[in-house]
């Protein structure tokens, strides 16, 4: 296990943690998994986690970006402390609303001789990239500017020209970086190009706004995806030119595909919490899954609320090695989740993928709802994402069903004749019978069974296929007991019609 450096990670001052998505995109996975770790880092130092959005990218800013990212860090349980809404004396939390300082920070570097003006034009470095690229000469800015002339810059900005603002990286020398979970790095500033700070828009380079941000916020931990390790020596060479300390970094591990073969991506499905939550994902298995996709529990347990990942996390037990996505784990956990659910507090969760399907008004009466709570112990068994419900008990929430196919209804033995007559005495025994418990239902049914000389397998598919439709269901008579006498006679006499229409014989069961 890499040792962390205590001192740093839990010193006198209070932790501070930020998480700073770029809205260009609705909250990744990934990004949750950074903002879950933030999190439990600040809450169990009684620490601050922030929320910074980091919008400086205005070609590939998406208009919803924010409002989603707000929403499915809420609806993980991740509630910030400071950003967007919740204020904070750190603020503006928004960086494209701190250009000022951005602004300031940069000049405060060409002041010291650590930056310098940049007049190329975007022509000029296409024509220096081809050229580079035919001599086979490394990539990068070739410090055209670097040396300019004072008085050549000061009549340049008179004139108006445009320009970037970019840092003066040594020439020769290294630089040595730390990551809490990979120890020191070294870089050799000559693998390094004159990077731009301040772009000729005015707004910073992601480079620039994090790391001002980052210091005048008081962060003291930074946690982040693994894919911004390469910006790490210009992130330290931006403090040593500041004279600011670095907080601790942390990278955590890219996610693989759920074979393993390459970084997880769009093409193996769902990557953004959103489209979790609308598969039918719980946030809680959700979390569980994330807290344990780069960090290792010191015991073999795999089941962990919020609350209890606060006590247990600690940074030292991140893990640096690519983990594998497996949505079999997700769907595990997810349905060991729903299954801890009380049946009113499902009822709750599955109340929105019903009324999508048009199966419950919205909102939701109370009796209608008190009904859906009544059929959640049917269900609650049988499914593993909530996006199942509406197929679950669609027919129970429908006045009707579709009439069922006629070989569903005769199944592999029987003929149409023998099944049709077996559905007439179903419906007219349970016309007769007042008590539509479960019990009674099974003592009339079981009883008819024997009366008929029939397996009770034999009127129990019929039945279940014909007031439902399906072939997979809830246990029979808790099924008719939750549907009712009312909806139960209506398609018990449809399933007679159908098999009528048919005519003799069996029915084709291809
Ligand atoms: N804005 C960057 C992102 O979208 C943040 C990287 C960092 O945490 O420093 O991932």
């Amino acid at each position: 296990m890499t040792s962390i450096n205590q001192k740093r990670c839990f010193g006198m001052d209070a932790v501070r943690v930020r998480f700073a998505p770029s809205p260009t995109g609705y909250l990744h996975i990934g990004g949750a998994r950074t903002a879950l770790y933030d999190w439990l880092l600040a809450r169990q130092t009684g620490g601050r986690f922030i929320l910074r959005i980091e919008d400086t990218d205005r070609n590939r800013l998406v208009a919803d970006a924010v409002q989603d990212i707000k929403d499915s860090l809420r609806w993980l349980g991740l509630d910030w402390d400071e950003g967007p809404d919740a204020g904070g004396e750190a603020g503006p939390y928004f960086q494209s609303e701190r250009l000022a300082i951005y602004e300031k920070y940069a000049t405060q570097l060409v002041q010291a001789g650590k930056a310098y003006y940049c007049f190329c034009t975007p022509e000029r470095l296409e024509e220096m990239r081809k050229k580079q690229e035919q001599t086979g000469q490394p990539s990068g800015y070739d410090r055209h500017c670097r040396e300019l002339p004072a008085e050549e810059v000061e009549r340049k900005l008179a004139a108006g020209e445009k320009y970037v603002i970019r840092f003066k990286v040594p020439l020769a020398g290294q630089i040595k970086v730390r990551d809490e979970l990979r120890g020191e790095m070294i870089f050799d500033h000559q693998t390094l190009d004159d990077f731009v700070v301040l772009k000729s828009d005015g707004f910073p380079t992601y480079h620039l706004a994090s790391v001002v941000d980052d210091h005048l916020m008081g962060i003291t931990h930074v946690i982040r995806g693994e894919e911004w390790i390469v910006s790490l020596p210009r992130h330290f060479l931006l403090y040593d030119a500041f004279g600011w300390a670095p907080p601790a970094f942390i990278h955590l591990p890219i996610f693989l595909a759920p074979d393993g073969k390459g970084k997880l991506s769009k093409r193996h499905g769902a990557t953004g919490v959103r489209e979790f939550r609308e598969k039918g994902y719980l946030p809680e298995a959700l979390v569980n899954f994330l807290l344990l996709l780069g960090w290792h529990p010191p015991t073999d347990e795999e089941l962990f609320t919020l609350d209890q990942a606060v006590q247990a996390f600690s940074v030292d037990r991140l893990n640096t090695s690519p983990v594998n996505f497996s949505l079999d784990k997700l769907d595990w956990y997810n349905g060991i989740y729903i299954r801890k659910l009380s049946h009113e507090e499902l009822a709750k969760r599955a109340l929105p993928f019903l009324q999508k399907d048009g199966l419950l008004p919205d909102p939701c009466p109370p009796e209608q709802f008190a009904y859906l709570v009544r059929l959640m112990p049917l269900v609650q068994e049988r499914i593993k994402l909530l996006s199942e419900l509406p197929n679950a008990v669609g027919y129970f929430l429908r006045a009707e069903i579709d009439p069922p196919a006629p070989e569903l209804l005769v199944g592999k033995k029987g003929t149409t004749e023998e099944v049709a007559a077996i559905l007439r005495k179903v419906e007219v025994v349970l016309s007769q019978t007042a008590d539509f418990s479960e019990e009674n239902l099974e003592l009339v049914l079981r009883g008819l069974a024997e009366n008929l000389q029939l397996k009770p397998g034999q009127i129990f598919m019929p039945v279940r296929v014909a007031v439902t439709g399906q072939t997979a269901t809830p246990g029979l008579f808790e099924l008719l007991a939750a549907l009712g006498k009312e909806k139960v006679l209506p398609r018990l006499k449809q399933a007679v019609m159908v098999l009528e229409k048919t005519g003799s014989g069996r029915a084709s069961v291809n």
